[in-house]
């Protein structure tokens, strides 16, 4: 069922997104050649511990996972797609990572992704990372009023393919609000005018997720968790809540540089 939400409810939403933004630039700042990825999920924690918020990460158990996730943030490292569990493992010269976070305060979640590289980045990597970034613009720009949830996905597909890159099925976006996953579903290829229409109100987490290698196989690695490229090619993933309001797509997880 998918839930409408009041311009109240955004505005709640957009403080939830805010301390997630907080969170993921906070985790940008810190990460560098020799940082744990544990490191940095206590990062994000010490920014969620001070907002009041709790995370929606820890402890969620989807039927797909064998274990509660046992961190804040999940954090992919090269050929990890997404749901990285943080480990003990120090950045590399050059790593590519993705950092996804959710926060949950006064009971809105907002949930984010960001991809960046420490060290002396891989121009590859650069172009899969700013194509992430534009997939994910695209999906946003195509969250109107009158436009229909094929037409996201599909923005966001032609982006992908356009620049050679692979697509992970079966994982994507999701509606958004009191719990970090609702209806309806949002897929990173589709077809233009298909699907649900976008009303006023629905709030969704869009994020486009890439393979460098140009195919579409994943797995998931032994702690059931992380999904990982099948070619060993890197993947980028981005991911911001929007509301689809009168006024267009407002991004509820912007970071603003004074944070
Ligand atoms: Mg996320
Ligand atoms: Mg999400």
């Amino acid at each position: 069922m998918v839930e409408l939400k009041t311009d109240t409810s955004i505005d709640a939403m957009y403080a939830a997104g805010q301390v997630v933004g907080r969170a993921l630039t906070a985790v940008r700042e810190a990460a560098d050649v020799g940082v744990s990825l544990l490191e940095l999920d206590e990062v994000a924690r010490g920014v969620l511990r001070e907002a009041g918020a709790s995370s929606p990460f820890l402890g969620y158990r989807p039927s797909f996972a064998p274990t509660p996730f046992p961190a804040v943030v999940c954090a992919s490292v090269n050929d990890a797609i997404v749901h990285g569990i943080p480990t003990a493992y120090r950045l590399r010269d050059g790593d590519l990572v993705s950092i996804d976070c959710g926060a949950e305060l006064d009971g809105w979640v907002g949930d984010s992704a960001i991809s960046f590289t420490v060290g002396r980045p891989r121009p590859a990597d650069t172009r899969l990372v700013e194509t992430a970034e534009r997939a994910l613009a695209a999906g946003i720009a195509a969250a109107v009023v009158g436009n229909r949830i094929g037409d996201i996905a599909h923005a966001i597909g032609r982006v992908c393919r356009e620049a050679g890159y692979g697509i992970p099925e079966d994982f994507g976006g999701h509606g958004i609000g009191r719990r970090m996953h609702e209806d309806p579903g949002v897929p990173n290829e589709g077809r233009p005018g298909r699907g649900m229409p976008l009303r006023r109100g629905l709030v969704i987490a869009i994020e486009p997720m890439l393979i460098g290698g140009g195919g579409d196989g994943y797995h998931a690695a032994p702690d059931g968790w992380t999904l990982r490229t099948n070619d060993g090619s890197r993947a980028a993933h981005a991911e911001h809540t929007v509301a689809i309001t009168e006024a267009g797509p407002r991004v509820l997880t912007e970071r603003n540089s004074k944070a």
